[in-house]
């Protein structure tokens, strides 16, 4: 029987790739995560019970999910690549594989038959959107743990008031505590990327900081005011169309001249309920 690959040893995955005849797709962004203790940390970060239904998108070459299918989840991946896929087929069998375009897949029906916890070392050029896309899911996950740009990951954990603090921020606030867990060096993925990385760990709030019912509203004005990030907030309420923007702010005591970096995402819900009502 063939040895099974090492995917923590560089000239194994070379070999491996080889063998597969195929060179890693940087517009897919596969950097292989060749870091054993990385790994672990993002399997211990999860801290997975047998009964945890888990969802990875972008297995690759299977480094982070056979620690997956180690921890006797129920485990679903999706992968876009057709080589990575099919030969993702012939070493787990135990596992739901569907290859596609995560950003095509109805993430919401997905996670709705019980889905608890996703798991992954994102592809960069599309994590930002499918951590926006599955945070606002009505069934979102309780707890994700992804590997994703260090840049990224600082916004996605930046609070008010820092250089990082954005939309990406403000939009996971509202369902996630979100934690900085480690950053990564270029040197643990082959091939190396150009920038560091990051774990992130988002746990869903046990209450939200607003209703699924208020999120669009919420979502919109929090893009609007970050897109004229320099201006107030009373200015950048009435480029929006917002009469009587400055009495509005002061009625839900927010100061009018403050800045979209220095609002809360609390504050931001005060301003939907408001502009809603
Ligand atoms: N999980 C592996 C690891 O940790 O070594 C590979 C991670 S690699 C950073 C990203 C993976 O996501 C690649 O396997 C890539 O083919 C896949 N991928 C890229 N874009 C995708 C998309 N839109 N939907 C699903 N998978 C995607």
């Amino acid at each position: 029987m063939a040895q099974k690959t090492q995917l923590n040893r560089p000239s194994e995955v070379h070999a491996l790739l080889e063998r597969l005849g195929h060179r890693p797709n940087r517009g897919l962004g596969q950097n292989f995560l060749i870091d054993a203790n990385i790994l672990q940390l993002i399997v211990d970060t999860a801290v997975l019970k047998p009964e945890d239904a888990v969802l990875e998108i972008g297995p690759g070459l299977g480094a982070l999910t056979e620690r997956l299918v180690e921890q006797q989840v129920a485990l679903t991946c999706i992968e876009k690549d057709r080589v990575m896929a099919s030969y993702l087929k012939t070493q787990f069998t135990a596992l739901t594989l569907i290859e596609a375009d995560a950003l095509k897949v109805d993430l919401n029906a997905l996670f709705s038959k019980g889905i608890t916890k996703v798991v992954a070392n994102l592809p960069y050029s599309v994590a930002s959107r499918l951590i926006v896309d599955m945070s606002a899911c009505a069934s979102r996950p309780e707890h994700m743990v992804v590997t994703v740009q260090k840049e990224v990951a600082d916004r996605i954990t930046a609070s008010a008031g820092s250089a990082s603090y954005g939309v990406l921020s403000v939009l996971t606030d509202f369902y996630y505590h979100r934690t900085a867990v480690k950053k990564i060096s270029p040197t643990c993925f082959l091939p190396p990327p150009k920038v560091w990385s990051a774990v992130v760990s988002l746990v869903k709030r046990e209450t939200p900081a607003g209703g699924d019912d208020l999120y669009p509203i919420f979502k919109k004005i929090v893009k609007f005011c970050f897109s004229q990030r320099r201006k107030m907030l009373a200015t950048s309420l009435r480029n929006a169309g917002i009469a009587h923007a400055t009495d509005l702010l002061e009625s839900i005591d927010i100061s009018p001249t403050i800045r979209p970096e220095d609002v809360a995402v609390e504050q931001w819900v005060r301003l939907a309920k408001a502009t809603r009502d």
